[in-house]
């Protein structure tokens, strides 16, 4: 690994820091920061503005080192799915979901997840490490370029959603500063309502998060009481379904936030009953809450089936009537296995360690 240091993993106050350190003054961190971001110039000789000597310390001291691209696949529908390789042991994943007035980017925050959801193909592989701001951060960069980014162009990535592998609010202290450069108007400048984190539920990590951030928050909910949640999202056996809704309420409160998203999918004779629905619109009514229900995306291996489309429909119109905004969302990119809960960082090759019940995927060939 390279000793130089990451610019993409730098906030604007790290980066000015730095800036200082090397003896120039904070508006070079602006300049800097308006090549790497508004431009999407990664090469430090290309940035003309900039003395040529700061260039010089720059190279020696820093570099822009973006994850590096194992493979690209397009959808019929134009998502598009990368898996990315952090270093020589680990692959993740990033999605892109073009839609008429947006464009949406998936990304991950971990390698691998540890939460265990029993319906995720993530879960399955286990936890491989977090990545780092700089690894965050660098798929948005990295999009943008693979997706022909232009200053002068309208936006091609509008939104940001940490719902790709791993469980963002477990890897708190390289998520935290990443949000910030997303939201940063003199990096990736995206509104904080068009970024959202979701989380299957760390309680006490959604109030430390609202001290500190303020974007849109998604939980998965899944399921309306505890007896069936234990079992499908695992960590409410620690953190049950009335402490994850009175975090989230705070959150809401602290943030001025219009109303946290709560993603269902939909679990064919699983979760997926009119009643069902019923006991899921008692919790959220009169709160700052709306569901979004997702098709279950099967992959091999899972005991799950999707709900018909009939029993979506019908669980939808219960939590209307029930007074809860509800959206079905569109399954894309399945052809692809970049739908929900499909990204496993699938490999040609993968060498595979059992730590407990854990399969640790230790090494990648391309
Ligand atoms: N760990 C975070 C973020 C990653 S998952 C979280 O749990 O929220 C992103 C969303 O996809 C979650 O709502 C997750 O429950 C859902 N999901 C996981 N597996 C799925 C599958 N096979 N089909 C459909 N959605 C799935």
């Amino acid at each position: 690994m390279s000793a130089r240091l990451n610019l993409l993993g730098l906030t604007r106050t790290e980066l000015e820091a730095l800036c200082a350190d090397m003896g120039s003054k904070p508006f070079r961190a602006r300049q800097l920061m308006n090549w790497l971001y508004k431009r999407g110039v990664s090469d430090f000789a290309a940035m003309s503005d900039l003395a040529k000597d700061f260039r010089a310390q720059l190279a020696e001291r820093a570099e822009v080192r973006l994850p590096e691209i194992v493979t690209t696949q397009r959808s019929t529908d134009g998502t598009c799915k990368w898996l990315l390789r952090a270093d020589a042991s680990q692959a993740f994943e990033m999605v892109y979901i073009p839609e008429n007035d947006r464009g949406t980017l998936c990304i991950s925050s971990q390698v691998g997840c540890v939460l265990d959801c029993a319906f995720c193909s993530t879960a399955q592989q286990g936890f491989n490490r977090n990545l780092t701001t700089a690894e965050i951060v660098g798929q948005v960069w990295l999009a943008n370029r693979e997706l022909g980014f232009s200053p002068d162009a309208p936006r091609i990535i509008t939104n940001v959603v940490l719902m790709g592998m791993g469980e963002p609010l477990a890897n708190f202290r390289n998520v935290v500063p990443a949000l910030q450069i997303l939201l940063d108007d003199l990096c990736f400048d995206l509104s904080r309502r068009r970024v959202t984190l979701s989380t299957s539920g760390l309680v006490p990590q959604i109030y430390k998060l609202a001290e500190v951030s303020n974007v849109a928050l998604a939980v998965s909910l899944h399921a309306p009481d505890d007896e069936l949640r234990n079992r499908l999202v695992p960590i409410n056996r620690i953190h049950p379904i009335a402490e994850l809704l009175e975090a989230c309420w705070h959150y809401i409160d602290e943030q001025n936030g219009r109303s946290v998203t709560f993603e269902y999918v939909m679990l064919d004779g699983v979760n997926d009953s009119p009643a069902q629905a019923r006991a899921l619109a008692r919790l959220l009514r009169g709160r700052p809450g709306k569901v979004n229900l997702i098709p279950f995306n099967p992959y091999p291996g899972t005991p799950f089936r999707r709900s018909s489309d009939a029993a979506v429909e019908r669980f939808r119109d219960e939590l209307l009537r029930g007074g809860v905004m509800t959206t079905t969302r569109r399954t894309r990119g399945d052809d692809i296995d970049a739908a929900c809960g499909q990204l496993v960082g699938r490999v040609q090759d993968r060498t595979v360690v059992r730590l407990g019940s854990k399969s640790i995927p230790v090494q990648v060939q391309a």
